[in-house]
């Protein structure tokens, strides 16, 4: 029997658990990190593509200007400098005839007060009409100004066709920016997830919109700096160590069993796996099983990265989002990593809520078949693709990649304190108010640290003070 009571133990090394981690060191807790997998990062990590011999990110994540918490636990652990703040995005759509394609470069005017300094560059899209813009702008006036009932709400897609939105404005706008944001359908998204995408993301500060992307592999940032910082500061990190059973008793953990038979004593866990995982380490009965349980009814939602390895640049812009494509956004990896191209030059595409490319969802078309589509589409956009010789390719489709925000989602996700005594979660999928994102994870290990540090009797509270809303958004907007 190993004795961990004095630390808390964190189960799961994912941002939540990391965060979680960070957060408890600095106050100077000893904290056990066991991660079942051979490196850290959970759903934010990398593997190495054997055949092109490169560290690939199983999915390219960005984070966005409004992600306080994230952005903060990066400066925090010293892995801010390794993201690329985007002070201009572009967008490619489709001209009227639909076969031709025009960039629109979106930026912040710089002379505009918030949030006035996004409309010159919604204003310029070439994708719709004037009309169309009319129709956008009174639709996102009436989303800002709704108040959302979270137990009676209705999906974004109803939400929008009772609010007299056409087909080609959602589909060339709303489809656009909340699939890719909330990597579900507009037709399972919630009214309440989607607003806060806007208000949060676009109305209620000058630069929430930007968006920030890793420029090196994911690996490098969540595993081995977050590692060495966490070790650094007196952190016991086990990999490899995959936990079965938290032990409960009298309504308290009292010890974990670990897949390899290995007991540990803890008296604090912080459970900072997935959802779906989480009843499987559990006993069947504990206080709060029945509350808890209802997390079975979180479902999950699927995105597919498509790597791309040419023999020459097909385009030198650094990212871009498309517009009513199958392909929804382009990240140009060898520009955002400062590499030296060495012959090959890789592009990722990212599809959100691909439920349509699943093994099940896909009706018998093969892999190789939705790659062609995907170099289809960059060819319409950048016809130079046709000369270029695809040297290598992969598609990864990850099943459960995040919880899906429909309407009630925020019902089923607890709180990080449990009714059991030194039982604490930390998980995107916990409530947060977040969809499943970086920041998301990083605010529920933030308040599994807060509960911890509680029970401790050093009551501290950890998140930031909400972001103050712009005079004018709150006048416009009633924010
Ligand atoms: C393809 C894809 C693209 C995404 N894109 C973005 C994006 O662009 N921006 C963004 O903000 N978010 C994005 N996300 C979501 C983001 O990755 C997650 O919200 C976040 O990483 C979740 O962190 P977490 O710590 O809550 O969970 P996880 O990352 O799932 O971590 C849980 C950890 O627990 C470990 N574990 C499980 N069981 C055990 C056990 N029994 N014992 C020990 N350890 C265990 C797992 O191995 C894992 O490391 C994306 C997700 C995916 C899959």
């Amino acid at each position: 029997m190993e004795d961990s009571s004095a630390a808390t133990v964190i189960v799961g090394g994912g941002l939540a658990g990391l965060a979680c981690a960070a957060a408890l060191v600095e106050r100077g807790k000893p904290v056990t990190l066991l991660e079942s997998r051979p490196r850290l990062g959970g759903r934010a990590s990398s593997f190495e593509d054997q055949q092109s011999q490169t560290l690939i990110d199983n999915c390219q994540h960005v984070s966005m200007g409004c992600c306080h918490e994230f952005n903060r636990f990066c400066q925090t652990v010293g892995i801010a400098d390794s993201f690329e703040r985007a002070e201009q995005l572009f967008f490619i759509g489709p001209d009227r005839t639909g076969s031709r394609f025009k960039i629109n470069r979106f930026a912040a005017s710089p002379l505009l007060p918030t949030p006035l300094h996004l409309f010159p560059a919604f204003a310029r899209l070439s994708y719709l009409s004037f009309c169309e813009k009319r129709e956008l702008a009174h639709g996102l006036k009436q989303l800002a100004r709704t108040r959302v009932n979270p137990e009676d709400e209705p999906t974004m897609a109803d939400w929008l066709k009772a609010h007299g939105q056409s087909q080609t404005v959602i589909d060339r706008f709303w489809n656009v920016v909340l699939v890719s944001a909330l990597s579900e359908d507009l037709e399972r998204i919630s009214l309440s997830h989607a607003r806060k995408v806007f208000v949060d993301g676009f109305l209620r500060a000058r630069n929430s919109w930007q968006v920030l992307i890793p420029t090196t592999p994911l690996e490098q940032l969540y595993g081995t700096t977050i590692s060495n910082w966490l070790i650094h500061r007196g952190a016991e990190i086990r990999l490899k160590t995959g936990v079965k059973q938290i032990q409960i008793s009298d309504g308290q953990v009292t010890g974990i069993e670990l897949r390899d038979g290995t007991q540990l004593d803890a008296d604090r866990v912080v459970l900072a796996v997935p959802h779906q995982r989480v009843l499987d380490l559990l006993p069947a009965e504990f206080p709060g099983c029945a509350e808890l349980s209802r997390i079975e009814q979180l479902e999950a939602a699927p995105i597919t990265s498509v790597h791309l390895w040419f023999d020459r640049e097909i385009t030198p812009l650094p990212h871009a989002v498309f517009v009513d494509c199958l392909s929804q956004w382009m990240f140009n990896r060898t520009q955002l990593m400062q590499q030296e191209p060495d012959g090959r030059w890789y592009y990722q595409i990212v599809i959100s809520a691909s439920h349509q490319l699943t093994a099940a969802g896909r009706q018998g078309r093969s892999q190789d078949e939705i790659i062609q589509d995907v170099i289809s589409e960059l060819t319409r956009i950048w016809p130079a693709t046709t000369e270029a010789q695809l040297l290598h390719s992969r598609m990864l489709t990850e099943h459960h990649a995040v919880f899906s925000v429909q309407p009630g989602v925020d019902q089923l996700r607890p709180a990080q304190r449990t009714q059991v005594g030194g039982l604490y979660l930390a998980g995107d999928w916990t409530s947060t108010g977040w969809p499943a994102t970086m920041e998301g994870a990083v605010r529920s290990g933030l308040l599994a640290a807060e509960a911890v540090l509680d029970d401790l009797g050093q009551p501290e509270s950890l998140l930031l003070p909400p972001e103050k809303t712009a005079f004018l958004s709150k006048m416009l907007f009633r924010l």
